[in-house]
């Protein structure tokens, strides 16, 4: 029963909270291995197009390195092979039990389980509060209020919708408790993974594909991170969301309202266990 998964999935939306959450998950007593976002290597991001961008591996990118994992090399392996077939590869390949794949979307779920046994797969559905979901794409400018309160709507309803289908195990870990209360948080991310706990140490470089660099200042230092968001454009990264220029009153009142103008996305927020006072 309490056999690890060989697949622990992250999915969500972007700005949820899933590298920092992988990189805690990564463990050598555990023999999980964070690989980040499998779904945007070369040759998968051009098969499945579930991406804006192709990734590479994210610590060695801010350092100007080539990674010695995660190389073209290796990713010309896995153009021809399914995403169980990927991860069966990577187990052997990095001798590990498992793989924790941040890959984000539920499509990604839904071709690894036509080969994996359910059993076999975990899911942690990784979520920041709509409010805050809809600020950060405020923020960089990626979509409009309400198109970002429909896309979290419609991401979580269709992640709710496909494991309960599939009958694939998750645990929901919501990103503000994450930040709140971290060992809390991770005593029942732990449990539910049948991990034994162990403390992660953001001074130890994890290589992993793509993933918000943001997550890794501590581990490379601010002033890389910064000099590679300058150098690739800030709008993919989630950095210093809180130096974002404020809104106006009026503006947040009328995001507020988009908020309560989404059908569903209240009782949706409710049940991913957010309250009113998360969401006003
Ligand atoms: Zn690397």
């Amino acid at each position: 029963m309490n056999t690890p998964a060989q697949s622990i999935v992250l999915v969500g939306t972007a700005y949820s909270g899933s590298t920092i959450l992988g990189m805690a998950l990564n463990s050598a007593k555990n023999n999980a291995t964070y690989i980040g976002e499998l779904s945007r290597s070369h040759g998968l991001f051009e098969k499945y197009q579930l991406d804006r961008e192709p990734g590479v591996c994210s610590a060695c990118q801010i350092e100007q390195k080539n990674c010695p994992i995660y190389t073209d090399n290796l990713f010309q392996k896995f153009g021809n092979k399914t995403p169980t077939e990927i991860h069966k590869y990577l187990i052997k390949h990095l001798k590990t039990k498992t793989v924790i794949d941040a890959s984000k979307h539920i499509a990604w779920v839904r071709l690894l389980a036509q080969e994996t046994p359910t059993e076999k797969i975990k899911v942690i559905i990784t979520v920041k509060n709509p409010k805050n979901y809809v600020q950060s794409c405020l923020d960089r400018g990626t979509d409009t209020a309400w198109q970002a309160a429909n896309a979290w709507r419609d991401t979580y309803i269709d992640i709710l919708r496909t494991l309960n289908r599939l009958g694939i195990a998750y645990y929901v870990v919501r990103n503000e408790s994450y930040i709140a209360n971290t060992e809390q948080t991770m005593k029942g991310v732990w449990n539910f993974l049948h991990f034994q706990p162990t403390k992660y140490s953001q001074e130890k470089q994890v290589h992993a594909i793509g993933g918000n660099p943001a997550a890794r200042i501590t581990e490379v230092g601010n002033r890389n991170i910064l000099e590679t968001a300058k150098r690739l454009g800030q709008q993919l990264f989630d950095l210093n969301p809180q130096k974002a220029s404020p809104l106006s009153k009026q503006k947040i009142s009328y995001d507020t309202q988009v908020l309560f103008d989404t059908p569903g996305l209240n009782d949706l927020a409710n049940l991913l266990g957010y309250e009113v006072k998360d969401i006003v």
